[in-house]
């Protein structure tokens, strides 16, 4: 079959492709051109503590601004890319660009806390990850503690084996890991147990389905006592309301992320608000 492998099929493709393949061809073509011309940017959301307030971390969350389309959200471009391979140039661009941000940020003396970065199951499958990450942090003089990797439940599971050893070489060097979007996958118990990881994100969906019954809370209480048990950081994404937080909170969450707290900003924005919060208090 054909495979969108030169520039030769593309009259090919012009004439036999539906309008949907020919729009993913074009995307994917802008998606390269992007990569080349560094239109990608990494906006950071971030993280307090559940408990007392103080900021605790930032997720960095990569934007595209596109020539013409304006701003992008992940999800205009992240499945095409990972579709196409091309999540593995453009996240260890995101890795790249956060460790430098991390470096000046340490530098001025703001990093007390983590930034976390997320990455594709293919990112993680690579042979040289591990040695990436640890290229980037040396690169900006930065302790690994600072950074948190951060992959899907179902990335984790999907071949068991293989993550525990690379997530057992990130702990080496002194990553943190995340584990993301925590119950809206396949999850073995028995597996999580053997996983080095520091961190559980409750997926957003819970979070979100609070105000509708008491089966999101009694799920989300489970995900505390397990993430407990284990000895993980419990996280919450998500969180819009007063009323989610106020009972996240009384869940013994330890970690509150979410629009009601702070939308995810360019790092100027969020670094002045930061300053601002800081001299406010
Ligand atoms: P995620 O890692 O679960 O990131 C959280 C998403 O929830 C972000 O969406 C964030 O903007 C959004 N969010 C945060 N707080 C709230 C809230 O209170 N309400 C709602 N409705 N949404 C909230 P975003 O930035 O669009 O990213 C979507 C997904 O794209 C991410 O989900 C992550 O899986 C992926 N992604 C983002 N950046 C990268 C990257 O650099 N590399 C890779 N491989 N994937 C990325
Ligand atoms: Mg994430
Ligand atoms: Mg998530
Ligand atoms: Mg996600």
């Amino acid at each position: 079959h054909a495979k969108a492998s030169g520039k030769n099929d593309f009259s090919f493709f012009n004439t036999t492709m539906n309008a949907g393949a020919l729009a993913q061809l074009n995307l994917l073509q802008d998606l390269r051109r992007a990569l080349q011309q560094d239109e990608f940017v990494l906006y950071y959301q971030p993280k307090f503590a559940a408990n007392g307030g103080q900021i605790v971390g930032a997720e960095a969350l990569i934007r595209w601004r596109h020539p013409t389309r304006g701003l992008l959200a992940p999800g205009a471009f992240i499945g095409l890319a990972e579709k196409s391979g091309l999540i593995v140039e453009i996240d260890s661009w995101v890795l790249k660009q956060a460790c430098q941000q991390m470096g000046e940020w340490y530098a001025e003396g703001y990093l007390d806390w983590c930034v976390a970065v997320n990455v594709s199951a293919l990112q993680l499958s690579q042979p040289r990850f591990v040695d990436s990450v640890q290229a980037a942090l040396e690169q900006n003089a930065l302790p690994a503690k600072h950074l948190i990797i951060e992959i899907t439940e179902t990335m984790a599971m999907n071949d068991v084996d293989a993550s525990i050893k690379v997530l057992e070489r990130l702990a080496n060097i002194g990553v943190g890991v995340s584990i993301d979007d925590f119950g809206s996958g396949h999850s073995s118990l028995l597996y999580l147990k053997n996983l080095p990881v520091n961190e559980l994100k409750i997926d957003r969906g819970f979070v979100n389905e609070l105000q509708h019954g008491a089966a999101d809370e009694a799920i989300i209480s489970a995900i505390v006592d397990l993430g407990q048990a284990l000895g993980l950081r419990i996280v919450a994404e998500g969180v819009e309301t007063a009323e989610q937080q106020a009972f996240l909170s009384s869940m013994k969450c330890d970690v509150l992320q979410g629009f009601l707290l702070g939308h995810p900003l360019p790092a100027e924005d969020f670094i002045g608000k930061l300053a601002e919060k800081r001299t406010a208090s």
